[in-house]
């Protein structure tokens, strides 16, 4: 038995990265798990299904757009109606956008704050019902060293995270009382595709080269010098589910190699 088992989790942007090996981790310790993001239908029936042979737990697939509050209500009443309930929540999904403030487009920063920030929002509102009445629940929210710090070029992915970081307290306060605990995770710089795509952008607004970015941008934050790996991610996210977490609420955090020490 799993400290999930019987439980069910909602994992936002866990079609990739971080998220997957939230969901994957999550079923691992027995929850029936809704995976949520985008990719081809075949890529994403491929990892659905992986996660059902691989844990013998049961996973669906919300197509919710995080940009959208009707769609996200629509992905939490998914897992209520397919599993029971749903008793974990992780918001996850997240975009990331580089450029000078000047430059910044209009709709870049509102996708990134609607995605980023927003979403969570949404999720938690329409979650927060049901584990009322059940009276147990886990909420936890993706953050990044960026709710922390800040870093040039990136001025709405640092405005929401902050964001993230705020709302996280706020939740916490008001479901203190009901055994609903709300945390964030702020990981470093994790190797997954958001931090690939980034390097383009970065060399521009930057004038590097790929290299000099990895090696002088993003791997200069962190002390240790590594990338962090988004099991060492999922490995708190589900400890935060455990009964030992019951008093962690509130909480932002770091797993950065000392980004944020410094
Ligand atoms: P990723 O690009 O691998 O995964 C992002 C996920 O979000 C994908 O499943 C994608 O389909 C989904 N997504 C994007 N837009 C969406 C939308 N509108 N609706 C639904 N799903 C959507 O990225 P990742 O690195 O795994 O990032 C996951 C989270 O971790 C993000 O919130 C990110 O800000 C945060 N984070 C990442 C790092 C890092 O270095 N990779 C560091 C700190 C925080």
């Amino acid at each position: 038995m799993g400290i999930l088992s019987g439980k069910t989790a909602v994992v936002t942007g866990s079609t990739s990265g971080i998220g997957l090996a939230i969901a994957r981790g999550f079923a691992g310790a027995g929850a029936n798990v809704v995976i949520n993001g985008f990719g081809t239908p075949a890529d994403i029936e491929n990892e659905r299904s992986r996660i059902e042979t691989d844990f013998k737990v049961k996973a669906a697939y919300s197509p919710a757009d995080m940009s959208k509050p009707a769609e996200i209500a629509e992905m939490v009443a998914l897992g209520e109606k397919s599993f029971g309930s749903v008793d974990v929540l992780v918001n996850n999904a997240g975009i990331q956008f580089v450029s000078p403030i000047e430059e910044f487009p209009i709709d870049k920063w509102n996708a990134i704050i609607a995605i980023n920030l927003s979403s969570a929002f949404h999720a938690i509102r329409a979650a927060v019902p049901g584990m009322k009445k059940r009276g147990w629940g886990r909420i936890i929210n993706t953050a990044s060293a960026h709710s922390l710090v800040a870093s040039p070029f990136k001025v709405a992915y640092v405005s929401a995270k902050h964001g993230i970081a705020g709302l996280t307290k706020t939740v916490a306060l008001e479901l203190a009382t009901f055994k609903i605990t709300c945390n964030c995770i702020s990981p470093g710089y994790v190797w997954t595709p958001l931090v690939e795509h980034q390097i383009p952008e970065t060399m521009k607004a930057r004038n590097m080269t790929k290299e000099q970015v990895i090696k002088d941008v993003l791997l200069e934050a962190q002390p240790t010098k590594e990338f962090v790996t988004v099991d060492e991610v999922a490995a708190m996210a589900l400890f935060l589910c455990g009964n030992e977490a019951a008093q962690i609420t509130g909480a932002n955090i770091s797993i950065d190699g000392g980004w944020t020490a410094a």
